[in-house]
């Protein structure tokens, strides 16, 4: 089994591989500074527990009042999702820039889109950049063969659980641990998603 830090190491390859494979497609978008409707309208952020992993490192690095913060709005998002009210990401502040940009997950790094986001234009990509897209979460999960996959904040909750985040660290996986959570929040296990994808 790799360590933590090698597979954190590998999560950056894959996003260094699908940037560089996109690159030329992405060339054409309409993106501009500024715009953060794919954090605010676009819908979950379906991110792996190892790349909450690295969420959760970099929340942790903040000063304390930052920290409460964060974790009041996680905690706000996770309630307006279970009743199916919109939410607009926890980590996005309110100079509309991403509080974690260089460690921000797969789900925000794929999306882009060839023409300007309005509530009724949602971003638009190029088959080929979905293509690539699909692959690199394939690859994503299959790194995180211990873990799950799901909303941001559902997954940030679950490794701020003693016993979860202990067994997930050891590299351990007891998928009946989460079983009642993660049916009631849309929870994916990644070795299923892997073997579905065989
Ligand atoms: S993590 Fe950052 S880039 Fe992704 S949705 Fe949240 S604010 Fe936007």
């Amino acid at each position: 089994m790799d360590s933590m830090e090698e597979k954190i190491k590998q999560l950056q390859v894959i996003y260094d591989d699908f940037e560089a494979a996109a690159a030329p497609y992405k060339a054409e978008a309409a993106c501009a500074k500024g715009c953060a409707f794919c954090c605010t309208d676009a819908g979950s952020i379906h991110i792996t527990t190892l790349e909450g992993r690295v969420i959760q490192n970099c929340i942790q690095r903040l000063p304390r009042n930052r920290q409460v913060a964060v974790k009041k709005a996680l905690a706000a998002d996770m309630k307006r999702r279970e009743r199916n009210q919109p939410s607009a990401c926890p980590l996005l502040m309110k100079n509309r820039a991403c509080m974690i940009y260089d460690h921000r997950p797969f789900a925000c790094r794929r999306i882009y889109s060839l023409k300007t986001c309005t509530k009724n234009q949602h971003p638009i990509l190029s088959k080929q950049v979905m293509d690539l897209g699909d692959a690199a979460i394939k690859a994503l999960q299959e790194l995180d063969d211990n873990g799950y996959s799901g909303h941001l904040s559902y997954i940030l909750h679950m490794l701020e659980t003693p016993a979860f985040l202990e067994t997930y660290i050891a590299g351990e996986y007891l998928p009946e641990a989460i079983m009642q959570f993660g049916k009631s929040h849309g929870i994916v296990i990644n070795q299923m998603a892997i073997k579905m994808d065989s």
